[in-house]
């Protein structure tokens, strides 16, 4: 049959992770957790996000009621991304996050980094990618030669691209 896309035979994986405004101050006990749990940091970079970057980042949920909220929280401060390699990566840092919302993961995933860094639903102190498919994509929004094109030039750097 046919593989899907993105997918990997092998159990090493590389995740996109990203340290939210809220939690950019414990970016070092965070990196450890990381580490601890077998992750292996490939790329490390901080910036502040634009509000047409995390418009585009997050562009699945902008129809959304809270999408405007969203686009300040993420532009309150600096944020850092972080590429993970390392076992299941995907799932595995998911796991290590918790639950979206902080509250609900206080409440059943206490030792994870939601828990212990967030506030609430949309205070949530990290990131992780979804899928082995987004981790693609979200890798290349951060640390692929389309990070360094201004956002005003990537729909035209991404044609070019694609011829
Ligand atoms: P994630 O994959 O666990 O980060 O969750 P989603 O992809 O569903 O949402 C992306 C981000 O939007 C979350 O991490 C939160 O910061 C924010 N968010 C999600 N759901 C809500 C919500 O119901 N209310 C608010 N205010 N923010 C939300
Ligand atoms: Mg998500």
């Amino acid at each position: 049959g046919e593989r899907a896309p993105c997918a990997r035979s092998g159990g090493r994986q590389r995740t996109l992770a990203m340290i939210k405004p809220d939690a950019a101050a414990s970016e070092e006990e965070i990196v450890a957790l990381a580490h601890r749990h077998g992750l292996r940091v490939v790329a490390r970079r901080r910036l502040n996000l634009s509000p047409a970057e995390v418009r585009l980042f997050y562009r699945e949920h902008r129809a959304r009621p809270f999408f405007p909220s969203l686009v300040s929280f993420m532009t309150s401060g600096p944020v850092v991304a972080l590429v993970l390699e390392g076992e299941d990566a995907v799932p595995a840092w998911r796991e290590l996050m918790g639950p979206t919302n902080s509250q609900t993961a206080r409440a059943v995933a206490r030792a994870s980094i939601r828990a212990q860094y967030g506030t609430d639903g949309q205070r949530n102190a990290v990131h992780g990618s979804d899928s082995p498919c987004s981790a693609q994509r979200e890798v290349s929004f951060f640390f692929g030669a389309r990070s360094l094109v201004p956002i005003q030039l990537r729909l035209i750097f991404d044609r070019m691209v694609a011829m």
